[in-house]
């Protein structure tokens, strides 16, 4: 199939890639010249591991194209993807500013039947939106042109994205239309070898809740586990020991339910928040949903109070190593990372921090934490210990499961963890001559 995709970020360029990948000749456009131009150089804008190689894979056999300009490519396409943000508004609802600009460009330049596909996580009834934006500019140009509205909300991840995508737990597609329906089915099929049946067709409304129902489920699960984590501190108890407790029982399972520094990322903070804002708007408190933030909220606090706790309010003159600034591994997203909280809140006490991350120093350094002046990027994990006070563990990237103890503790000033992830075997970090806190026991 032609397959024209809108907005060539984290969703866009990963959904592209791998349609190409599966043979079908791909346009990915994005209103970002700078962006694109690096693309058709071979420079990818994030850091996602694999897609790099497919990217050029793709380029190099013309399967895959970069423009800035979408009237060019509507001409002989089958299906236009809407793949652009949809960030949180003010209020706290989906801004749909980008989806509905896109809509109206489509109007204007479809010249045949289309099916527009829509892939950002929007609120239930945007594709009628779509669909009336569509059909003014049409009206417009006094054109009939038969075209469908399709929800296919997405389900990667940050890190795995590529994967998840050529072999999805589900897709997900919403649409009344039958012929729709088979296009789609033949468009996913390369993705589903032995069965369609992990292919969900059901009504665009169901659809768009779909994914913001994903979300907020598992938005709960990591709050419901850091609730717990604090009420096993008060009580004497190891939440390590109670994950492991209440996972064993199948109807709850060991996924989703490790303890942390809360939650963050592009998606689960503003998707939660939306799915609040929608049943607002429908006249409905969502009280669980609060609940969910309000405890994420605190959970981003939770390892610079334990520092507070331990060293004092005054941090003039201590030094933090930090190891993870990215929102989760395998990533270079900042958005929303717990990172910029916790060093915000230890730098304002007079903290100074070395930090290093495998992926997000520069976004960190160039957006996230911009005004942040006492702050050293460094480039390897043991160079951030030199003369520090503790080591603040962050982000759970691989390379961080199994240092080298010995020379962690030869080179912080005193051998101190604050692990915001429960990385390591309390224990044997006693043992070994650390004081170590964790998330969850005391
Ligand atoms: P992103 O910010 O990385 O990318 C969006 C891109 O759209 C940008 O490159 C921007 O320049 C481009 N754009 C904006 N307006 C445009 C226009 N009129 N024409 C062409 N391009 C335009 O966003 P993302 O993280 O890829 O998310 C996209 C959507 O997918 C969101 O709704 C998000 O909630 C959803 N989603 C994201 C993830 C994720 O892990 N990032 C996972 C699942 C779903």
């Amino acid at each position: 199939m032609n397959l024209t995709i809108i907005g060539t970020g984290y969703v866009g360029l990963v959904t592209g890639t791998c349609f190409a990948e599966m043979g079908n000749t791909v346009t990915c456009v994005d209103i970002d010249s700078k962006k694109i131009e690096n693309l058709r150089q071979g420079i990818i804008p994030i850091y996602e591991p694999g897609l790099e190689a497919m990217v050029q894979r793709n380029v190099d056999n013309r399967t895959l194209f970069f423009s800035t300009k979408l009237e060019d490519s509507l001409g002989d396409c089958d299906m236009a993807f809407i793949a652009v943000g949809t960030p949180m508004g003010e209020d706290g609802s989906a801004d749909l500013k980008y989806v509905l600009d896109v809509a109206a460009e489509i109007g204007r330049y479809m010249s045949q039947p289309l099916i527009i596909v829509d892939k950002s996580t929007v609120p239930v009834g945007t594709a009628d939106k779509v669909k009336e934006v569509i059909q003014q500019e049409l009206e417009k140009r006094g054109k009939d042109i038969e075209f469908h509205v399709v929800s296919n909300p997405e389900f990667l991840k940050e890190g795995d994205a590529i994967s998840d995508f050529m072999k999805p737990d589900r897709v997900v597609v919403g649409t009344e239309d039958k012929e729709t329906a088979e296009k789609m089915r033949q468009l996913y099929s390369p993705f589903f070898r032995s069965s369609m049946d992990r292919m969900l067709v059901m009504d665009v409304r169901s659809a768009e809740m779909t994914k913001y129902v994903a979300n907020a489920m598992l938005a709960t699960k990591i709050s419901f586990m850091n609730e717990v984590a604090n009420i096993c501190e008060l009580v004497g108890a190891d939440v390590n020991k109670v994950r492991i407790g209440i996972g064993s029982d199948s109807r709850i399972g060991y996924s989703f339910i490790y303890p942390g520094s809360g939650y963050g990322g592009s998606c689960f903070p503003k998707d939660v928040k939306a799915l609040k804002k929608i049943a607002e708007q429908n006249g409905y408190n969502a009280q669980l949903l609060h609940a969910v933030e309000d405890v994420n909220d605190r959970q981003k606090f939770v390892v610079a109070n334990k520092v507070i706790n331990h060293f004092g309010e005054n941090l003039k003159g201590k030094t933090f190593a930090v190891w993870g600034l990215s929102f989760k591994p395998g990533t270079d997203d900042m958005r929303e990372a717990p990172s910029i909280y916790i060093i915000k809140k230890l730098t304002n006490l007079g903290a100074k921090i070395k930090a290093y991350d495998p992926k997000a120093i520069h976004e960190a350094k160039e957006f996230y934490l911009k005004d942040v002046v006492n702050i050293d990027y460094v480039s390897s994990k043991y160079e951030a210990l030199k003369d520090a006070d503790a080591l603040l563990l962050l982000t759970e990237w691989k390379e961080f499961r199994s240092p080298d103890f010995k020379s962690l503790k030869e080179n912080l000033k005193t051998p101190i963890i604050f692990d915001g992830r429960n990385q390591y075997d309390g224990e044997r970090l006693e043992h070994l001559g650390f004081t170590y806190h964790q998330i969850g026991k005391e």
